[in-house]
């Protein structure tokens, strides 16, 4: 694996796709999602100029976040269990998965306890598979004001995953409906709610042609996941 020629590789679809999509590539934020990756390939990565990281087990997290490089900017994007909502606002920059109620107030109270806020994204099953967290998009809309009241909580947007489809084609509908959601909300609360994160690996260039703020990627920079804890926190 050739973490320069991934990025490199990365950067370009970038850039076709802001080039399709007529966005202005410094609106597009490339996330690294080093899940399952070793803190090697993250200074390595570093190195190459990304700063930014996604990860999504908040033991793996523990581990890897004080031995990583010092000015990296960690971002958790898993599914969040409420008594681990302590440990995410200690660690990460940004909550991407904030998918209910119950987690938004246990997050809120952590931070009240805490005296701080939490930057959050509101992840949004915009297909509706069983499979996926998140609100639907009726129940974001209808609970924004009430989430709005939690004042711990700094909502800068909206995050979703799409469907596994061998048709990338396919995901453009989740994602032009997220960027949609995100302009009713924006109409209902009279506030901005400028990021939208949406794009993985297979994926990322035809969320960013329909708006993307940030794109989660992993395996198109660091190649196949391992799990091994032992080589994660070397
Ligand atoms: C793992 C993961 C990614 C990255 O997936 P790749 O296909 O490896 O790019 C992005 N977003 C979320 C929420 C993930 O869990």
């Amino acid at each position: 694996m050739n973490l320069e020629e991934n990025l490199e590789r990365v950067r370009k679809r970038i850039q076709g796709a802001c080039e399709r999509g007529n966005r202005d590539p410094s609106d597009v934020s490339l996330l690294a999602v080093s899940k399952g990756h070793t803190l090697n390939d993250i200074q390595s990565v570093t190195e190459l100029g990304l700063h930014r990281f996604g990860e999504n087990k908040i033991q793996e997290a523990k581990l890897k976040i004080p031995a990583g490089p010092r000015h990296a900017e960690w971002h958790f994007i898993g599914h969040l269990q409420t008594n681990k909502s302590r440990d995410a606002v200690r660690l990460f920059h940004m909550i991407h998965g904030v998918d209910s109620l119950r987690l938004a107030e246990a997050l809120q109270e952590t931070c009240e306890k805490q005296a701080r806020n939490a930057r959050v994204l509101l992840e949004i099953n915009i297909s509706g598979e069983a499979s996926k967290h998140g609100f639907c998009p009726k129940e974001a809309l209808d609970q924004l004001e009430y989430l709005n009241t939690l004042q711990r909580l700094e909502i800068h947007g909206f995050m979703t995953m799409a469907p596994w489809t061998p048709e990338v084609e396919k995901t453009r509908p989740i994602f032009r409906q997220l960027h949609l959601l995100r302009q009713q909300c924006e109409d209902a609360m009279g506030v901005p709610f400028p990021v939208l994160s949406m794009g993985m690996s297979h994926d990322f260039e035809v969320a960013i042609e329909e708006g993307a703020t940030i794109v989660r990627v992993g395996t198109s920079l660091f190649g196949k996941r391992h799990y091994s804890k032992k080589k994660l926190s070397k």
